[in-house]
Order: C-alpha cells, then structure tokens, then sequence
C-alpha cells in the first residue's frame, strides 16, 4: 500500500526517504516541495533527480485539497472556502485578514460527533477524521490562494481537535516546524468542547498553544445539554484541567459561552460563572446565538448580552463579546457544507 506522506510528522518522512536509501537532505527538499510550495506531484519536484522521483511515486501518494467553492464577506475580509478531499468529502475553511495578521480556521475532521446542540457542523454525525496532512493544507492552500502569509491558526472550523488526537498533535508538530510553515505555537489556538485528557495531552507538549473551551453553560445540568461531552467530562474534571493547563504554559485559557436566549444568558448564570472561574487565568468571550435553522435556539436580546458582560467584567472577568463575522456568508461552522449539500441534493 502506498503512504499517504503528507500526513506524516516530519521525523518520519525523513526516515520514509533515507530508507529508500537517499541521504537526508532529500528529505529536507521533499519537505520543502510538500508543506511550503505545495506541489501536488513528485514529478514537479524539479530537483529531485528522476529516480528518485519515480521511487516516491511507486511507494507514496500526495494527497491534496481542491477548492470548490469560496464565498466573500462583502467587506472582503472574511473568506470562506469549501474543500474537495481525495475521498469527495468536503470540509469548510475559513480565512479571516485582520489587522494583526492573517488567520485561517481550519477543521479536524468530517462532520463532528460532540453532537453540541447550536452547531450545524454536528447535525450530520462524524464522517471521518482528517489527516495531519488534510489539516495543513487548509493553511497551505489558502495561503497560495489568497497570495498572503498566514501568520495565525485556530483549530475551530468543523470537528473536535482532540477526538482526532493524533493527526491533531502531528499537525501542530509540522505546522510550527521551521521547515514548514513555520508559525509560532502562540499564534495556534486549539478549541475544544472540552475533552480532558486532550486538554492535558496538549499540556505536555509544554509549549504555547492557545487553548480555548466552548463552555456555554457554568453549571453541569445546562451543560449536559448544550455540550453533550459535558456528560464524561463534566465542569469538576474540565476547570482543574483548564487550570493546570495555564500552569503549564503560561498561557490564559479563553471560555467561549455562546448566549442562548432564555437559557444561559441570565445574571445567575453569570454569577456562577464569575464563581467558576474565580482565580483562573483567563478570558470569556461572549457569542450571541448565530442562529442556525435546524435547531430550536433563539439570539439574544443586545441589552441581555451588555448586562452580562458587565457583570462579568465588574467581577474582574476578562471578557469580549464576538462581534458577528462575515453573517453574510454563512460563517457559523458547517453551514457552507450544509448548504452546499442541500443544493447537491436539491440538484439530484
Ligand atoms: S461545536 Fe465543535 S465540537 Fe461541538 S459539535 Fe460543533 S464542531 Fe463539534
């Protein structure tokens, strides 16, 4: 069976080439060509002598995103992009140009099964996890489409990062690397729903990464609810970890709490997530409901959204409140995939 080379962390490609016999710097070329250029061909790797590239074509495929669709936010700062993998799956990036950088979210996986009751992406269930390789090349493909250098990361398109481990530590492995694209750990932010022990995996690793937890809720009954993983990991294990997360890197944890009217957008909501997150590094950053058909949940009133933030910030909270991006484009996670199916299904 041929190797899928793009999703292997870079120690194994080099260890892939010089067991067919090549000297490492080939390795190093063969990295170049894959996670920088982002050829999609061993023949276009120009300095490779030909033998050699007939070899990696005998052994290894190059997997590669093909870009179906893309829809502009008038202001044209956000961008939204649809990817055709190898397997016709399709997955949903999003690249956002601010004035500290440039950002693309990227998802982890096809579908997602958290299940988390305001999302689109987890209406149709987990199709399968991506690649380390499918991850990066959301950053690399946009990057050559939109001709700008991508200076920051957030894991927060479709999926849960930590319910694709593996793939995900290796593609944060590969992204940082200086052979790669070389993006520094503090500018990577990995959003969770909040699984433990992936909180604490990425711990280990001892480096920078930014960690934000989809909270939604401060006590475990609504949150159960509203983030079923609540259930196996509920808010006694989640904050501990989220604790010792900031002890080991320095870095402030952010809570994303989506306000739902009626449900989680009270003053006694927030006072018990003001006692929640007492003493924690941290910051809260409020989402008003961006409402999604499919589910029976309700923005909140704007006065509703400035009380809560008041009281939290009067608590000595850190908190902003998300202001709506790109609304006109569908940027809620999964919505330009569900859209575009249901015009496939509309079409058969
Ligand atoms: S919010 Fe994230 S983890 Fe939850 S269902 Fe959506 S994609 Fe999955």
């Amino acid at each position: 069976m041929k190797a899928d080379i793009k999703a292997l962390p870079f120690n194994e490609i080099e260890e892939f080439i010089t067991g067919l016999g090549e000297p490492r710097f080939r390795a190093r070329q063969v990295i170049d060509w894959l996670f920088v250029k982002g050829v999609t061909s061993f023949a276009a790797m120009s300095n490779l002598p030909l033998g050699l590239r007939a070899k990696l074509d005998a052994c290894a495929f190059i997997a590669f995103p093909e870009i179906v669709a893309r829809q502009e936010s008038n202001d044209g700062l956000t961008r939204k992009y649809l990817f055709r993998l190898r397997d016709g799956e399709t997955i949903e990036t999003v690249f956002m140009r601010r004035l500290w950088g440039r950002t693309v979210c990227v998802s982890t996986q096809v579908g997602c099964r958290m299940g988390c009751r305001f999302c689109a992406s987890g209406l149709g269930g987990l199709a399968r996890n991506l690649t380390a390789g499918e991850i990066y090349d959301q950053v690399l493909f946009t990057q050559k489409d939109v001709k700008e250098r991508i200076s920051h990361v957030v894991l927060m398109g479709m999926g849960e990062p930590f319910d694709n481990l593996a793939s995900t530590l290796c593609f944060l492995q590969n992204i940082t690397h200086p052979s790669g694209l070389g993006i520094g750990a503090r500018r990577i932010t990995v959003s969770t729903c909040g699984i433990v022990p992936g909180i604490r995996a990425l711990a280990r690793l001892g480096r920078e990464f930014g960690l934000a937890v989809s909270l939604h809720a401060p006590y475990n009954a609504l949150r159960d609810q509203l983030v079923p993983v609540n259930r196996r990991y509920p808010l006694e294990e989640l904050i501990p970890a989220c604790r010792d997360y900031t002890a080991a890197t320095g870095r402030r944890v952010t809570f994303e709490y989506t306000l739902v009217a009626g449900l989680n957008d009270g003053l006694e909501a927030a006072a018990e997530l003001v006692r929640l997150l007492k003493g924690l590094l941290c910051h809260v950053n409020l989402i008003p409901f961006n409402r999604v058909s499919e589910r029976a949940y309700s923005a909140p009133a704007p006065e509703k959204v400035k009380l809560f933030r008041d009281f939290l910030k009067k608590h000595g909270i850190a908190v902003t409140v998300r202001r709506e991006v790109g609304g006109e484009i569908t940027a809620a996670c999964g919505q330009l995939r569900r859209a575009k199916s249901r015009e496939a299904v509309g079409k058969e």
